[in-house]
């Protein structure tokens, strides 16, 4: 049997045990915060001459006549692409830790938006040597137009069409959206993003949605990556209402599936612009 005063020691201890640990908690979480602002503060930092040496060297670009200087300039505007991409994928990653991302409303016209970033994308299956179809399916009952933050969503596709993109060398990839519900006030469209690729094996699958995984390390060169593409674009997908998840089969392909909520549009069917790339 417990004593009135063995109880009183148990509360005690307890308490003072919920006091460690919420100060514990929140030593974590500030510390978490510093973290996450100077990595904000660095990619701001780094964003800043990497404009400047892209500028430079487009300048560059259109005054070279000799062939290999330009081979040079070209090079060096591709590296400064790539680490622009980086520091643009540790600033969101940062700034999604910080519960700092907030979401815009515009009107979308999410076929018009899909193709365009296929055709982005496509560019590079020229100089890759590659044989993939590109194709789209919508059903007919997806409205034309909506309102979301398409930044955000040209992002999530990207990300998911340029992995595609990466991780096949035949067949197709194909993004497929249908209309799962819709009322006065919401829209729940649900993507694919189907690939014919070099798949993904079960026992990695999970690993996916961590940040700086990679499934293959020693192809990490060869493909490049941050391995923070997947963990932006999940937390992207949530942040708009949805879920994401993968199946995937290992030298069959990847299918990369997700939800997302929306508002519908009541206006006329205007062009979407053009976003600079
Ligand atoms: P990264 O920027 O390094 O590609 P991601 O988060 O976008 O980072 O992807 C993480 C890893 O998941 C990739 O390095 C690759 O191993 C695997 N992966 C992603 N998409 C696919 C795909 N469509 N097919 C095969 N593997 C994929």
């Amino acid at each position: 049997e417990q004593s009135t005063e063995d109880m009183r020691r148990n509360m005690d201890s307890m308490e003072e045990k919920s006091a460690q640990l919420y100060i514990a908690n929140k030593e974590a979480m500030e510390s978490n915060r510093l973290k996450s602002q100077f990595l904000a503060n660095i990619s701001h930092e780094v964003r800043t001459p990497l404009n400047a040496i892209l500028g430079y060297t487009k300048i560059l670009q259109k005054n070279i006549k000799d062939n290999q200087n330009k081979l040079y300039v070209d090079t060096i505007e591709q590296s400064t692409n790539s680490l622009l991409a980086i520091i643009g994928d540790i600033l969101d990653f940062s700034k999604i830790e910080a519960g700092k991302l907030s979401l815009d409303h515009s009107l979308i016209n999410i076929r018009e938006l899909v193709d365009d970033v296929y055709q982005i994308l496509s560019a590079n299956l020229l100089t890759n040597d590659k044989q993939i179809d590109l194709v789209t399916d919508f059903s007919p009952d997806v409205p034309q137009t909506m309102i979301g933050d398409s930044i955000r969503i040209r992002q999530v596709f990207t990300n998911l069409i340029s992995n595609a993109l990466k991780f096949t060398n035949k067949g197709s990839i194909k993004t497929k959206v249908i209309l799962s519900s819709k009322s006065k006030d919401q829209l729940i469209l649900s993507f694919q993003v189907i690939d014919t690729g070099i798949g993904i094996p079960e026992d990695k699958i999970n690993q996916l949605f961590k940040p700086f995984s990679q499934v293959d390390t020693s192809t990490t060169r060869k493909f490049g990556g941050t391995g923070l593409g997947l963990v932006i674009t999940k937390k992207l997908v949530e942040q708009m209402g949805g879920v994401i998840n993968i199946s995937s089969v290992p030298k069959i392909g990847s299918t990369f599936h997700f939800t997302l909520k929306l508002k519908p549009s009541n206006k006329p069917q205007p062009k979407q612009e053009k976003l600079e790339k």
